[in-house]
Protein backbone atom coordinates (compact mmCIF):
# COMPACT_ATOMS: atom_id res chain seq x y z
CA UNK A 1 0.00 0.00 0.00
CA UNK A 2 1.49 3.26 -1.22
CA UNK A 3 1.70 6.19 0.72
CA UNK A 4 -0.34 8.99 -1.10
CA UNK A 5 1.25 12.47 -1.12
CA UNK A 6 0.05 15.96 -1.54
CA UNK A 7 1.94 18.95 -3.20
CA UNK A 8 1.36 22.79 -2.27
CA UNK A 9 0.49 25.05 -5.06
CA UNK A 10 1.48 28.98 -4.01
CA UNK A 11 -0.59 29.97 -6.42
CA UNK A 12 -3.68 28.78 -5.85
CA UNK A 13 -2.40 28.20 -2.00
CA UNK A 14 -4.09 24.32 -2.10
CA UNK A 15 -2.82 21.62 -1.89
CA UNK A 16 -3.52 18.91 -4.15
CA UNK A 17 -2.98 15.18 -4.50
CA UNK A 18 0.33 13.79 -6.48
CA UNK A 19 -0.78 11.34 -9.08
CA UNK A 20 2.17 9.27 -9.52
CA UNK A 21 2.09 6.97 -12.90
CA UNK A 22 3.20 2.90 -13.07
CA UNK A 23 5.69 4.13 -14.95
CA UNK A 24 7.75 6.10 -12.43
CA UNK A 25 6.85 3.50 -9.37
CA UNK A 26 9.11 1.29 -12.23
CA UNK A 27 11.45 3.64 -12.17
CA UNK A 28 11.97 4.09 -8.50
CA UNK A 29 11.83 0.38 -7.75
CA UNK A 30 14.66 -0.11 -10.13
CA UNK A 31 16.35 2.47 -8.50
CA UNK A 32 16.24 1.16 -4.80
CA UNK A 33 17.46 -2.20 -6.38
CA UNK A 34 20.31 -0.46 -7.94
CA UNK A 35 21.05 0.95 -4.70
CA UNK A 36 21.14 -2.04 -2.42
CA UNK A 37 23.18 -3.77 -5.05
CA UNK A 38 25.69 -1.43 -4.98
CA UNK A 39 25.71 -1.39 -1.23
CA UNK A 40 26.20 -4.98 -1.12
CA UNK A 41 29.28 -5.35 -3.33
CA UNK A 42 30.87 -2.82 -1.58
CA UNK A 43 29.94 -4.35 1.85
CA UNK A 44 31.12 -7.91 0.46
CA UNK A 45 34.12 -6.01 -1.02
CA UNK A 46 34.88 -4.95 2.08
CA UNK A 47 34.36 -7.91 4.03
CA UNK A 48 36.33 -9.78 1.91
CA UNK A 49 39.26 -7.67 2.10
CA UNK A 50 39.17 -7.28 5.85
CA UNK A 51 37.90 -10.84 6.56
CA UNK A 52 39.55 -14.29 4.31
CA UNK A 53 37.08 -17.06 3.42
CA UNK A 54 37.82 -20.39 5.18
CA UNK A 55 39.05 -21.36 1.77
CA UNK A 56 41.86 -18.66 2.08
CA UNK A 57 42.64 -18.74 5.94
CA UNK A 58 43.40 -22.59 5.19
CA UNK A 59 45.81 -21.98 2.22
CA UNK A 60 47.12 -19.10 3.75
CA UNK A 61 48.37 -21.71 6.66
CA UNK A 62 48.88 -23.85 4.36
CA UNK A 63 52.04 -21.11 3.07
CA UNK A 64 53.03 -20.24 6.25
CA UNK A 65 53.89 -23.97 7.38
CA UNK A 66 55.84 -24.39 4.17
CA UNK A 67 57.94 -21.34 4.78
CA UNK A 68 58.74 -22.72 8.13
CA UNK A 69 59.79 -25.57 6.87
CA UNK A 70 61.99 -24.36 4.14
CA UNK A 71 63.32 -22.36 7.41
CA UNK A 72 63.99 -25.15 9.16
CA UNK A 73 66.21 -26.91 6.27
CA UNK A 74 67.81 -23.67 6.08
CA UNK A 75 68.92 -23.92 9.82
CA UNK A 76 70.08 -27.97 8.99
CA UNK A 77 71.87 -26.70 6.13
CA UNK A 78 73.30 -24.55 8.24
CA UNK A 79 74.45 -27.19 10.65
CA UNK A 80 76.01 -29.43 7.80
CA UNK A 81 77.65 -27.05 6.63
CA UNK A 82 79.25 -26.01 9.51
CA UNK A 83 80.42 -30.18 10.18
CA UNK A 84 81.21 -30.00 6.72
CA UNK A 85 83.88 -26.80 7.09
CA UNK A 86 85.13 -28.91 9.99
CA UNK A 87 85.88 -31.96 8.09
CA UNK A 88 87.60 -30.15 5.18
CA UNK A 89 90.20 -28.16 7.68
CA UNK A 90 91.13 -31.56 9.16
CA UNK A 91 91.65 -33.25 6.16
CA UNK A 92 93.96 -30.39 4.52
CA UNK A 93 95.45 -29.52 7.83
CA UNK A 94 96.16 -33.09 9.45
CA UNK A 95 95.46 -36.11 7.44
CA UNK A 96 97.09 -34.47 4.04
CA UNK A 97 100.15 -33.24 6.37
CA UNK A 98 100.56 -36.57 7.69
CA UNK A 99 100.69 -37.91 4.24
CA UNK A 100 102.75 -35.52 2.90
CA UNK A 101 99.89 -34.48 0.30
CA UNK A 102 98.70 -31.06 -0.92
CA UNK A 103 95.70 -29.36 0.28
CA UNK A 104 93.16 -29.74 -1.88
CA UNK A 105 92.58 -27.33 -4.43
CA UNK A 106 90.54 -24.56 -2.84
CA UNK A 107 88.17 -24.04 -6.34
CA UNK A 108 87.60 -27.31 -6.56
CA UNK A 109 86.20 -27.59 -3.33
CA UNK A 110 84.26 -24.37 -4.30
CA UNK A 111 83.22 -25.11 -7.88
CA UNK A 112 79.84 -24.39 -9.04
CA UNK A 113 77.37 -25.57 -11.35
CA UNK A 114 77.75 -24.36 -15.12
CA UNK A 115 75.34 -24.48 -18.00
CA UNK A 116 71.79 -23.83 -18.05
CA UNK A 117 69.53 -22.53 -15.37
CA UNK A 118 68.79 -25.23 -13.30
CA UNK A 119 65.94 -24.08 -10.94
CA UNK A 120 63.99 -22.89 -13.76
CA UNK A 121 60.90 -24.83 -12.76
CA UNK A 122 60.92 -23.90 -9.60
CA UNK A 123 60.60 -20.20 -10.67
CA UNK A 124 56.93 -20.88 -11.29
CA UNK A 125 56.19 -21.65 -7.77
CA UNK A 126 55.11 -19.13 -5.36
CA UNK A 127 58.30 -17.95 -2.78
CA UNK A 128 59.69 -18.93 -5.85
CA UNK A 129 62.70 -16.85 -4.37
CA UNK A 130 63.32 -18.96 -0.95
CA UNK A 131 62.52 -22.04 -2.65
CA UNK A 132 65.68 -21.32 -5.54
CA UNK A 133 67.62 -20.47 -2.57
CA UNK A 134 67.37 -23.58 -0.52
CA UNK A 135 67.53 -26.23 -3.48
CA UNK A 136 71.03 -23.83 -4.55
CA UNK A 137 72.37 -24.67 -0.69
CA UNK A 138 71.63 -28.14 -1.21
CA UNK A 139 73.39 -28.96 -4.19
CA UNK A 140 76.17 -26.78 -3.15
CA UNK A 141 76.21 -29.25 -0.20
CA UNK A 142 75.76 -32.14 -1.82
CA UNK A 143 78.49 -31.76 -3.96
CA UNK A 144 81.19 -30.71 -1.31
CA UNK A 145 80.20 -34.19 0.45
CA UNK A 146 81.13 -35.86 -2.62
CA UNK A 147 84.16 -34.30 -3.13
CA UNK A 148 85.37 -34.73 0.40
CA UNK A 149 84.06 -38.73 0.10
CA UNK A 150 86.89 -38.71 -2.73
CA UNK A 151 89.34 -36.75 -1.07
CA UNK A 152 89.00 -39.06 1.59
CA UNK A 153 89.19 -42.16 -0.72
CA UNK A 154 92.57 -40.71 -1.69
CA UNK A 155 93.19 -40.33 1.79
CA UNK A 156 92.87 -44.08 1.94
CA UNK A 157 95.15 -45.12 -0.73
CA UNK A 158 97.71 -43.11 0.91
CA UNK A 159 97.57 -44.71 4.36
CA UNK A 160 97.28 -47.92 2.51
CA UNK A 161 100.75 -47.13 0.46
CA UNK A 162 102.45 -45.70 4.26
CA UNK A 163 101.32 -48.23 6.26
CA UNK A 164 105.33 -49.61 5.94
CA UNK A 165 106.26 -45.97 6.59
CA UNK A 166 103.53 -45.93 9.30
CA UNK A 167 104.67 -49.11 11.04
CA UNK A 168 108.29 -47.94 10.87
CA UNK A 169 108.34 -44.71 12.23
CA UNK A 170 108.74 -45.01 16.42
CA UNK A 171 105.65 -44.49 17.97
CA UNK A 172 104.67 -45.62 21.36
CA UNK A 173 107.21 -45.76 24.28
CA UNK A 174 109.90 -48.52 24.79
CA UNK A 175 108.83 -49.33 28.31
CA UNK A 176 105.65 -49.92 29.81
CA UNK A 177 104.68 -46.94 31.91
CA UNK A 178 101.56 -47.15 33.17
CA UNK A 179 100.75 -43.51 34.80
CA UNK A 180 104.20 -42.47 32.98
CA UNK A 181 105.71 -43.02 36.95
CA UNK A 182 108.78 -44.21 35.36
CA UNK A 183 109.52 -41.10 32.50
CA UNK A 184 112.73 -39.64 34.44
CA UNK A 185 114.40 -37.39 32.75
CA UNK A 186 113.90 -36.17 29.26
CA UNK A 187 115.74 -34.06 26.46
CA UNK A 188 117.15 -31.06 27.20
CA UNK A 189 119.96 -29.54 29.64
CA UNK A 190 120.68 -31.69 32.69
CA UNK A 191 122.99 -32.60 35.42
CA UNK A 192 125.22 -35.04 34.71
CA UNK A 193 124.60 -37.72 37.29
CA UNK A 194 128.43 -38.13 37.67
CA UNK A 195 130.56 -35.40 36.58
CA UNK A 196 127.81 -32.87 38.66
CA UNK A 197 127.80 -30.57 35.53
CA UNK A 198 125.39 -29.40 33.10
CA UNK A 199 125.23 -31.62 29.85
CA UNK A 200 123.26 -31.74 27.01
CA UNK A 201 120.54 -34.91 27.22
CA UNK A 202 120.19 -36.30 23.85
CA UNK A 203 117.43 -38.66 24.51
CA UNK A 204 114.45 -39.87 27.52
CA UNK A 205 115.22 -41.68 30.74
CA UNK A 206 112.81 -44.35 31.78
CA UNK A 207 113.47 -45.72 35.64
CA UNK A 208 112.31 -49.36 35.88
CA UNK A 209 113.50 -52.52 37.86
CA UNK A 210 116.61 -54.37 36.31
CA UNK A 211 115.18 -57.24 33.93
CA UNK A 212 111.93 -54.85 32.98
CA UNK A 213 111.09 -55.76 29.18
CA UNK A 214 112.40 -53.59 26.69
CA UNK A 215 110.23 -52.77 23.27
CA UNK A 216 111.49 -52.19 20.34
CA UNK A 217 109.51 -48.81 19.25
CA UNK A 218 108.74 -49.54 15.68
CA UNK A 219 109.09 -52.26 12.69
CA UNK A 220 112.78 -52.40 11.47
CA UNK A 221 116.32 -54.40 11.60
CA UNK A 222 118.57 -54.67 14.95
CA UNK A 223 121.62 -52.37 13.16
CA UNK A 224 124.04 -52.97 16.50
CA UNK A 225 123.92 -55.02 19.85
CA UNK A 226 127.41 -53.28 21.41
CA UNK A 227 128.15 -54.83 25.06
CA UNK A 228 130.18 -52.37 27.07
CA UNK A 229 131.14 -51.37 30.25
CA UNK A 230 131.43 -47.86 29.85
CA UNK A 231 129.37 -45.36 27.86
CA UNK A 232 126.13 -46.59 27.01
CA UNK A 233 126.78 -49.79 28.38
CA UNK A 234 125.29 -53.25 26.21
CA UNK A 235 122.97 -51.10 24.15
CA UNK A 236 120.99 -51.77 20.74
CA UNK A 237 120.68 -49.94 17.41
CA UNK A 238 117.52 -50.23 15.55
CA UNK A 239 117.20 -49.09 11.84
CA UNK A 240 113.85 -48.48 10.90
CA UNK A 241 114.75 -47.45 7.35
CA UNK A 242 113.13 -43.46 5.85
CA UNK A 243 116.26 -42.74 8.03
CA UNK A 244 115.08 -43.35 11.21
CA UNK A 245 117.05 -45.18 13.80
CA UNK A 246 116.26 -45.36 18.12
CA UNK A 247 119.19 -46.69 20.82
CA UNK A 248 118.05 -48.25 23.62
CA UNK A 249 121.40 -48.12 26.11
CA UNK A 250 122.30 -49.57 29.37
CA UNK A 251 120.45 -52.75 28.92
CA UNK A 252 120.96 -55.71 30.89
CA UNK A 253 120.62 -58.68 27.96
CA UNK A 254 119.61 -58.74 24.27
CA UNK A 255 116.91 -60.58 23.39
CA UNK A 256 117.90 -60.17 19.22
CA UNK A 257 120.54 -60.61 17.22
CA UNK A 258 122.26 -57.78 14.93
CA UNK A 259 120.43 -58.50 11.52
CA UNK A 260 117.37 -59.62 13.16
CA UNK A 261 113.74 -58.04 11.62
CA UNK A 262 111.93 -56.38 14.45
CA UNK A 263 108.22 -55.42 14.70
CA UNK A 264 107.03 -52.73 17.01
CA UNK A 265 106.26 -54.09 20.68
CA UNK A 266 108.51 -56.65 20.25
CA UNK A 267 110.94 -57.63 23.58
CA UNK A 268 114.17 -56.68 22.25
CA UNK A 269 116.61 -56.79 25.63
CA UNK A 270 115.64 -55.72 29.22
CA UNK A 271 116.55 -53.00 31.43
CA UNK A 272 119.92 -52.79 33.62
CA UNK A 273 122.38 -50.37 34.49
CA UNK A 274 125.70 -50.69 32.16
CA UNK A 275 127.53 -48.37 31.50
CA UNK A 276 127.80 -45.14 33.14
CA UNK A 277 124.68 -45.29 34.89
CA UNK A 278 123.48 -44.62 38.62
CA UNK A 279 120.63 -46.63 38.65
CA UNK A 280 118.61 -49.33 36.58
CA UNK A 281 117.04 -47.50 33.87
CA UNK A 282 116.82 -47.09 29.92
CA UNK A 283 118.27 -44.48 28.02
CA UNK A 284 116.25 -44.08 24.41
CA UNK A 285 117.27 -42.36 21.88
CA UNK A 286 115.67 -41.44 18.39
CA UNK A 287 117.71 -40.55 15.09
CA UNK A 288 116.26 -38.63 12.14
CA UNK A 289 119.36 -38.10 8.83
CA UNK A 290 121.42 -38.90 11.72
CA UNK A 291 120.60 -36.21 14.20
CA UNK A 292 119.57 -36.91 17.51
CA UNK A 293 115.71 -35.19 17.93
CA UNK A 294 113.48 -35.23 21.14
CA UNK A 295 112.01 -38.35 21.01
CA UNK A 296 108.88 -37.28 22.66
CA UNK A 297 107.46 -36.41 18.76
CA UNK A 298 107.87 -39.81 18.48
CA UNK A 299 105.27 -41.38 21.05
CA UNK A 300 101.68 -40.27 19.21
CA UNK A 301 100.28 -44.44 19.04
CA UNK A 302 101.01 -44.76 22.86
CA UNK A 303 99.39 -41.44 24.50
CA UNK A 304 96.61 -39.52 24.66
CA UNK A 305 96.44 -35.94 23.83
CA UNK A 306 96.79 -35.72 28.19
CA UNK A 307 99.21 -37.84 28.59
CA UNK A 308 101.29 -36.32 26.14
CA UNK A 309 100.89 -32.69 27.60
CA UNK A 310 102.01 -34.57 30.96
CA UNK A 311 104.99 -36.74 29.62
CA UNK A 312 106.27 -33.24 28.17
CA UNK A 313 105.94 -31.52 31.59
CA UNK A 314 107.31 -34.46 33.30
CA UNK A 315 110.36 -35.24 31.10
CA UNK A 316 111.18 -31.15 30.85
CA UNK A 317 111.66 -31.21 34.93
CA UNK A 318 115.23 -30.00 35.72
CA UNK A 319 117.49 -31.50 37.60
CA UNK A 320 119.69 -35.10 37.47
CA UNK A 321 119.37 -37.56 34.13
CA UNK A 322 120.29 -40.92 34.93
CA UNK A 323 122.47 -41.11 31.66
ZN1 LIG B 1 119.71 -40.89 29.57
Amino acid sequence: MGKIKYKFNPESLKYYRVEISVKQKALKGLAYLFAFLVNASIGYLIYSLAFDSPKERGLKRQISEMNLNIEIFNKQLDNIESVLGDMQQRDDNIYRTIFEAEPLNYSVREAGFGGSNRYKELEKLENSKMVINTARRLDVVTKKVVIQSKSYDDLVKMAVSKEKMLGSIPAIQPIANKDLKRTASGWGYRIHPIYKIKKFHYGIDFTAPTGTEIYCTGDGVVQKTESSQRGFGNSIVIDHGYGIRTLYAHMLAFKVKQGQKVKRGDVIGYVGNTGISTAPHLHYEVLRGGEKVNPINYFFNDLTAEEYDRMIDISMRPGQSFD
